[in-house]
């Protein structure tokens, strides 16, 4: 029977036949037989293979293995008398499925930068960090569909091609089929000719998943997301993945408890059933990690309005580039402050200016400010962005022509205005963002697999 490693090494029993499937990491030569470590991605660690110098293809295959090759290993699993495994598989058979020629074969046994794996997005999978990256992004997303079914959210599948180009989430790319000249009124008709008005990829699935909240109760979205700014972070993708949950009958505060509830799960979940690769990036990527995810989880996050975040940056010692005062966007630099020097914790800024948010967040009594929620964490700063939606037609009628939407385009939006209006509430996670916070990653290019920015877009 054919086995994984992560099945062989937790519950594999000494005595039994195994066979595996699987590349090569190393080969060391001993007298009369070659160690192999054999890794198939199932889980951190390798599986040692003992290749006795009997075995019949010995000296003309098994010892002209190196890191790469792919092989197929059946034999016994026994006992391992040397430190770091408890067991090991003695080999009756290694079949060599793919050669890896050793002098192209980048993956060397020392240990790459990652601004050079990023130039191998085909082969970094097979290293120890992106290898962890992918099993643990992998448990997350499940972890986000597990969280929602649990307390009875329905998945929309909201479009990838949008045309509401309104969100104000940020540029958005165009879709068309033709050849589109870059200005004029030409260039305008060309967009539209494929769907009979202008087309892009969605910046946000908001706009539609209000529209199932307010006949499913409660939803989520969760899909690819784009934005066409130019922005060159290391917190920001062209395409990224992005968990809009959208609930009805809900106001800011749940809305709030429902992030943190739901990041909370997350983070047990994944320190719960991702240890080994986890401890790969306690050890390595963020010393500390690990205590510090913990934390996250038995702390309640810290909440300051935007007024009061004013207050604490103009009062503070530390000298910002950018000028602080009332009504200004929060910049990087104030979120970091916040939430990494004053609060060392996660921390939810509420009721931000109106000005400075998209139209259809709820505009509070004092006329001002609007029920917005970002939630801020330490390296990385916003995660989160979120807010009650203006559930009231005629104040939402006056926001939309204010910033000058075309109410007519968005005649389905306000209807949802009209009958049977309900409060509700809903929030952007960005899953990278959530991907790099969990393993310590620096930056955002290492934690999906194939990552799209300005200037950049490899396989
Ligand atoms: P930022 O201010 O960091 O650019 P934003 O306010 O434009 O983000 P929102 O429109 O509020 O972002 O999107 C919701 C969430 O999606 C953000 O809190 C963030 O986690 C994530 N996100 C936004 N833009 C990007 C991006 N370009 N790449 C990766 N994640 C993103
Ligand atoms: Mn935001």
């Amino acid at each position: 029977m054919t086995n994984r490693i992560n099945k062989i090494l937790t519950e594999g029993k000494t005595g039994s036949r195994q066979t595996v499937n699987g590349w090569v990491r190393t080969r060391r030569d001993t007298g009369s037989f070659s160690f192999l470590e054999i890794n198939d991605g199932s889980c951190l660690a390798n599986l040692q293979v003992i290749a006795e110098g009997t075995l019949p293809n010995y000296s003309e295959e098994i010892k002209k293995l190196s890191a790469g090759c792919a092989v197929t290993v059946s034999g016994d699993l026994k006992e391992s008398p040397a430190k770091g495994q408890a067991v090991e598989l003695h080999a009756d058979s290694i079949i060599v499925v793919g050669w890896a020629d050793p002098e192209e074969y980048p993956l060397q046994k020392k240990r790459h930068s990652f601004e050079f794996l990023r130039e191998i997005s085909h082969l970094r999978p097979r290293t120890n960090a992106l290898g962890a990256v992918s099993r643990v992004r992998s448990r997350l997303s499940w972890g986000v569909h597990n969280y929602f079914q649990q307390r009875d959210f329905f998945q929309i599948h909201t479009p990838v091609i949008t045309t509401s180009d309104c969100e104000g989430a940020g540029e958005m790319f165009t879709v068309t089929t033709e050849k589109v000249e870059k200005s004029g009124a030409d260039a305008a008709a060309q967009v539209k000719e494929f769907f009979g008005k202008s087309a892009g990829l969605t910046v946000s699935g908001q706009l539609q998943a209000e529209v199932y909240a307010l006949a499913l109760g409660d939803v989520y979205t969760f899909g690819p997301t784009f934005r066409a700014e130019k922005s060159h972070t290391s917190r920001h993708l062209s395409e990224f993945w992005m968990i809009e949950p959208e609930m009805a009958f809900c106001d800011l505060e749940k809305n709030m408890q429902i992030a943190e509830e739901m990041l909370k799960y997350l983070l047990s979940d994944v320190l719960e059933n991702c240890r080994e690769d986890m401890q790969l990036f306690h050890k390595f990527i963020e010393k500390g990690l690990i205590d510090k995810l913990q934390s996250v989880i038995d702390d309640d996050f810290g909440h300051i309005s935007y007024t009061e975040a004013i207050e604490v940056l103009l009062k503070a010692e530390k000298q910002f580039e950018y000028p602080v005062s009332w009504g200004i966007d929060l910049q990087a630099e104030h979120e970091r402050y916040l939430t990494e020097e004053v609060y060392k914790r996660p921390l939810f800024v509420t009721d931000y200016p109106s000005s400075i948010k998209p139209f259809y967040m709820r505009l509070n009594d004092d006329g001002k400010t609007v029920a917005a929620m970002d939630l801020l964490v330490p390296g990385i700063g916003e995660i989160v962005g979120g807010s009650q939606r203006e559930e009231r037609y005629d104040v939402l009628y006056s926001r939309m022509l204010e910033a000058g939407i075309d109410v007519e385009q968005y005649g389905w939006y306000l209807d949802l205005r009209k009958f049977g209006s309900v409060p509700h509430s809903g929030f952007g996670l960005g899953f990278e963002r959530l991907v790099q916070y969990v393993t310590g990653m620096a930056n955002i290019r290492e934690v999906i697999p194939f990552p799209r920015t300005p200037g950049s877009a490899p396989c």
